[in-house]
């Protein structure tokens, strides 16, 4: 029943303690659990391999750390888990007075210092108690910026302690750091016009916004009167950074109501990068303020890199993906088609439908050049269902046309499945066509269902119960074998063409078609070959009783009215042979 009362009413505090003792581990607790506020909920640790183990992989709320266990100096100990402990509090307890050690303690990094001839209930209690409150609020001031901005606090130093911290765990971690610092424009006239109180409000609600398109790694704080800075940490690539702006980009581009008016704002970005743009924490700030100042120069909100090359490959990354939203709404996209023959009756069986983009400079864009931008900014959904609508528009076409049972291959991309409403979005698109379903199929790498298996295999399933089927495609290049596959509804597989064209080259590749017909027609799956150019390949294919192919050899990727033409030419020969 105490039990109980204590679970209800006191804080429960993930304490890790570190001493070599395990008696004074047992007299620590002992003080802890007599404190009445909190819940202490202890981890010993005597050793340092397995303190650095538990300091990387758990997530403690304190630290109490008796000076005893060190690795040789006690300064150097405490620097490194203030660095390691991702700034949680540390609790600093030796044997002498607190006027000789306290201020050395705080320097390094520890939150208080106690004497440990003078510990009991109420001091250590207090002592955990303050820590870990003192850690909450930062955490909600750098988290929300709720108080920070309401109250128009602006913390500098608390800036600069991140930043310094996630310096050194960059230059620990040999990972990459952005700092992105971030100015409104023409913030004063949003002052002038409706109060300062408005322009807090503002500042509020953009930090609210910023932190719902950041990472939850990622520290987000208002460092002046109309400012901010973002820290990103380990950064893998320039894209990242690019994802980021792009993000922030649109989150301070949206309009924002304060006070019944409805707000557009501009800013500027500069953005400066560790290692490249400098290593400390004034140095990397002076040059994304010299990087924001540049980006003022330009009109509308706009970013600018300290680094130029970055800029550049930026740049051309965002622009791409702008256009291709433009592309989208401007019909600048349009679909090819590749016939898919039947090897036994030469007939032309189905078509695959690849994306082409018209660019506006008059050249035509093939997919691997924009689908990864699409993959990455999300776009590939939108234009997805595009691709799906636009199929099925076309397979009524050849239904009307008097090619009534040709089927329509549609490529998925992994990123489709990011989509949680993905089926249902399907069964609208298919429904208002009014199409055959067993006409359409859809393509799928085994990657794509990769990210979450049991939702992907519940999309495949439901698709497949409204007639829908699915082939695999690129089959061989991962890793997965086909008997890993039986239990999901896939009909059809298409054996990637760098193993077609390296037929004749190397034997490995006529054994490893064979063995993908052989397996696939064991498990009652159809096999079509793709990218066969030659009549070598496709004499091999027939021998080995492959499907159905696709490649040159018998057609490119054409535009729709060619397709038609195509299978018109075809038709006529074959009325003449007969
Ligand atoms: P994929 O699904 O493997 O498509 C087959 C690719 O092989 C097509 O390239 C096609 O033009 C090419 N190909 C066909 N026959 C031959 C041949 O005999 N020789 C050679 N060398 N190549 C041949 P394409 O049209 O450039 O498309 C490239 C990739 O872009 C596709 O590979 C697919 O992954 C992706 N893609 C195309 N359209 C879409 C789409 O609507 N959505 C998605 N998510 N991806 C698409
Ligand atoms: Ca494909
Ligand atoms: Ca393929």
């Amino acid at each position: 029943m105490k039990d109980m009362m204590d679970s209800m009413t006191r804080k429960s505090v993930r304490i890790l303690i570190l001493t070599p003792e395990h008696t004074d581990y047992l007299w620590y607790v002992s003080l802890l659990r007599g404190c009445f506020e909190i819940l202490p909920d202890t981890t010993w640790c005597p050793d340092l391999i397995d303190c650095d183990d538990l300091i990387r992989n758990t997530t403690f709320e304190v630290i109490v750390w008796d000076c005893a266990l060190h690795g040789g100096s006690e300064v150097g100990f405490l620097q490194y888990l203030s660095v390691s402990g991702s700034g949680k509090p540390i609790l600093a307890l030796s044997a002498e007075t607190e006027s000789e050690r306290t201020p050395e303690m705080l320097i390094n990094g520890a939150a208080d210092y106690l004497r440990k001839g003078g510990l009991d209930v109420w001091s250590l209690g207090r002592a955990v108690r303050c820590a870990w409150y003192a850690d909450q609020v930062a955490d909600s001031a750098n988290g929300r910026l709720g108080c920070e901005v309401a109250s128009g606090f602006i913390n500098r130093d608390l800036f600069f302690d991140r930043l310094q911290q996630a310096l050194l765990r960059a230059e620990r971690s040999e990972t990459q750091l952005a700092l992105l610092h971030i100015n409104l424009d023409d913030f004063r006239s949003v002052n002038e016009s409706l109060g300062y109180q408005m322009g807090d409000q503002l500042m509020l609600k953009l930090a609210e916004r910023l932190r719902q398109v950041l990472r939850r790694v990622d520290a987000l704080m208002r460092i002046g009167g109309d400012e901010f800075a973002i820290i990103v940490e380990r950064v893998e690539d320039s894209l990242d950074i690019t994802q980021i702006i792009r993000k922030v980009v649109q989150a301070l581009n949206d309009p924002v109501v304060v006070g019944g008016n409805s707000l557009e704002i501009t800013a500027s970005l500069g953005v400066a990068t560790y290692p490249e743009a400098g290593d400390t924490s004034e140095t990397l700030l002076r040059r994304a303020n010299r990087a924001m100042f540049e980006a003022k120069l330009d009109t509308g909100t706009s970013y600018r890199f300290y680094n130029q090359q970055l800029h550049i490959t930026a740049g051309r990354q965002l622009k791409l993906e702008a256009d291709l939203r433009k592309a989208l709404r401007g019909r600048e996209l349009e679909l090819y088609y590749q016939p898919r023959v039947d090897l036994v009756t030469e007939e032309v069986r189905g078509v695959e439908c690849l994306l082409r983009w018209n660019h506006p400079d008059g050249t035509l864009v093939p997919p691997d050049e924009f689908i990864p931008a699409a993959e990455r900014s999300g776009l590939i959904v939108p234009i997805g269902y595009w691709v799906i609508e636009q199929a099925c528009e076309r397979l009524r076409e050849a239904a009307a046309l008097g090619h009534p049972d040709l089927v329509f291959a549609v490529n998925l991309s992994f990123r489709q499945f990011h989509d949680r409403k993905m089926t249902e979005t399907i069964f609208r698109i298919i429904y208002n066509a009014n199409v055959d379903t067993s006409l359409l199929e859809l393509e799928l790498t085994e990657s794509a269902m990769m990210h979450d298996p049991e939702y992907a295999q519940r999309c495949l399933r439901e698709l497949n119960q409204l007639g829908i089927s699915f082939a695999l495609d690129d089959f061989g290049t991962g890793f997965s074998s086909l008997s890993n596959l039986q239990h999901l509804p896939i009909s059809l597989v298409k054996i990637d063409k760098s193993f077609v064209q390296e037929l004749g080259a190397s034997g490995d590749a006529e054994h490893i078609i064979r063995a993908i017909i052989s397996l696939a027609h064991s498990l009652q799956m159809s096999v079509v070959a793709e990218g066969v150019e030659t009549e070598g390949q496709l004499e091999f294919l027939r021998q080995q009783h492959c499907d159905e192919v696709q490649g040159y050899y018998y057609a490119r990727p054409m535009p729709w009215h060619q397709l038609i033409e195509f299978l018109e030419e075809r038709n006529r020969l074959a009325c003449l042979q007969q």
